[in-house]
């Protein structure tokens, strides 16, 4: 889950068809996912919540067009060959663009408020 995400954060994006269940792989290319992540920078994930071998519900914050998005998502792995491949995901209702206050810390990481950041 975390190798993915930094596979994400650092346009791996071979590794991350490679860590798509076989079913998915069929229908993927490297060059759709380059595609689907364009001008999007990943910045930050947290895991919520592994409530068994194969879930894992995380919120990962990205920035697009200097807009500050959330993908909360409850993610399936399966096992295949002894390793724990991405299988499918369900979006959480609060998926979708942040709304940041002048003075709230920016989601950057930065760890200045978001008046002196990326606003
Ligand atoms: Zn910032």
């Amino acid at each position: 889950m975390r190798s993915r995400f930094s596979a994400y954060a650092t346009q791996q994006y071979q590794y991350i068809l490679d860590t798509y269940a076989q079913s998915q792989r069929d229908t993927l290319s490297v060059k759709e996912l380059q595609q689907s992540d364009k001008e999007t920078t990943w910045l930050r994930l947290q895991i919520v919540n592994c409530p068994d071998d194969h879930t894992v519900e995380f919120k990962a914050y990205s920035k697009f067009q200097n807009q500050f998005n959330l993908l909360h998502e409850i993610s399936i792995f399966t096992l295949e060959n002894q390793h724990w491949m991405y299988k499918e995901g369900e979006l959480l209702a609060d998926t979708g663009q942040v709304k940041l206050n002048r003075n709230d810390q920016c989601l950057c990481g930065s760890g200045k408020k978001y008046k002196k950041c990326c606003i």
